[in-house]
C-alpha cells in the first residue's frame, strides 16, 4: 500500500514574513492520518485552526492566503505556498503547523530551507492509504487578451507533471530560460526546483512598499532585478531560476486542494490567483476528478512510492 506521510518529530523555524516584515515562529508537528495540513494561529487568545483547502483561500494577490471559510475578516495565514511546495515535494500528507503571526517566514525566499527542516525532522510512513486527487477531465481557466492573456490547465495524466512558461518584458528575465517542464515522479524536486527564489523588479518593489507590502523583502530572500540585470551579487542559483520559482509556487498552490494531484498541469503566465481559480473550476464538476489510493504500489506512477532521498 502507498502510505500517508507525516513528520517523525517536531521542528521549528523563526524568520520574517516577506510582506508583513514581522518576526514569526512556526512549529511543524506530526499529525494523524487524514488530518491534512492545518495551520493553527497560536498567538490569538483562542487558537484558531485553518485547514489548507481550496475554499479557505481568501486572497491571492501577492501570495496565497487562507482563513477559516475563506472569510477575509477572520484570522489568516499568508504566503503559505513555499512551505506547501516543500511538503508536496517530500510527499507529506499530514502536518500541524503552529504559527504566532499571520505570515509564514520567507526564510531564503525558496523552498530549500523548508525541505531541509522537514527532512531533518524525519518522515514517517503512516498506516493509512495515501489519497491522490485524480483529474479525469481537462479543466482550463483563462484571463485577459493579447499581451495580457494568461491561462492554466489540468489534464488527466498517470503521474504529476508541471509545465510553465513566463514572458516578462524585462531583458534580465528574458535572457534566462522562460519555459520549464518538471515531473514530480523524477525525484528531482530538491535538486531542480526547491532552491529557486522568489523575485521582484525594483520599480514594482517601490510601489509595493508604498502600499505596505514586501516590507520583509531583501536580497537575502529574493532575486531583485532592475530593468537590465540581476542585482544580487551572487547572481542566479539556476540559469532559469525565475520560471522554476513559478513551478515551485504552482506545486504549493496546487497542494492547497488537500491531496497530491494525478494530472498534467500547464500554465502560461499564471500565478496564485489563476492557480486557485483552476482548483475551484476543477472542484465545481464532481465528475472531473476522484480520489484514488494504491493498494499495490506497483500501480502507482513511477517514482511515487520512493521516499525523497536524504538532502
Ligand atoms: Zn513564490
Amino acid at each position: 500500500m502507498l502510505k500517508q506521510r507525516t513528520l517523525k518529530s517536531l521542528t521549528r523555524a523563526v524568520g520574517v514574513g516577506i510582506h508583513s516584515g514581522q518576526k514569526v515562529e512556526i512549529t511543524l508537528r506530526p499529525a494523524a492520518p487524514g488530518t491534512g495540513i492545518v495551520f493553527r494561529r497560536v498567538d490569538l487568545a483562542q487558537p484558531v485552526d485553518i485547514p489548507v483547502r481550496t475554499t479557505n483561500v481568501c486572497d491571492t494577490r501577492m501570495a496565497t492566503t487562507i482563513s477559516p471559510e475563506g472569510d477575509p475578516g477572520q484570522p489568516k495565514v499568508q504566503t503559505i505556498e513555499h512551505l506547501l511546495s516543500a511538503c508536496a515535494g517530500l510527499g507529506l500528507d499530514n502536518l500541524m503547523i503552529d504559527i504566532n503571526a499571520d505570515e509564514v517566514p520567507v526564510l531564503d525566499g525558496s523552498a530549500a530551507s523548508y525541505v531541509f527542516l522537514l527532512q531533518s525532522a524525519g518522515i514517517e510512513l503512516q498506516d493509512a492509504p495515501k489519497q491522490f486527487l485524480r483529474v479525469k477531465k481537462p479543466v482550463e481557466v483563462r484571463r485577459g487578451e493579447g499581451k495580457n492573456l494568461m491561462w492554466a490547465r489540468l489534464v488527466p495524466h498517470h503521474g504529476y507533471t508541471l509545465s510553465f512558461e513566463i514572458e516578462f518584458d524585462n531583458p534580465a528575465v528574458a535572457a534566462t530560460g522562460q519555459q520549464y517542464v518538471f515531473d514530480m515522479g523524477s525525484g528531482g524536486y530538491k535538486r531542480e526546483i526547491a532552491r529557486a527564489r522568489t523575485f521582484g523588479m525594483t520599480k514594482d518593489i517601490e510601489l509595493m512598499r508604498s502600499r505596505g507590502l514586501t516590507l520583509g523583502g531583501s536580497m537575502d530572500n529574493a532575486i531583485v532585478v532592475d530593468d537590465y540585470r540581476v542585482l544580487n551579487s551572487e547572481g542566479l542559483r539556476y540559469d532559469d531560476e525565475f520560471v522554476k520559482h513559478k513551478i515551485l509556487d504552482a506545486i504549493g498552490d496546487m497542494q492547497v486542494v488537500g491531496h497530491p494531484l494525478l494530472a498534467a498541469y500547464t500554465s502560461f503566465k499564471g500565478g496564485h490567483a489563476l492557480n486557485n481559480l483552476l482548483l475551484r473550476e476543477l472542484l465545481k464538476d464532481s465528475e472531473a476528478y476522484d480520489i484514488v489510493t494504491f493498494e499495490d504500489e506497483r500501480e502507482a506512477p513511477v517514482g511515487f512510492a520512493e521516499l525523497a532521498p536524504a538532502w
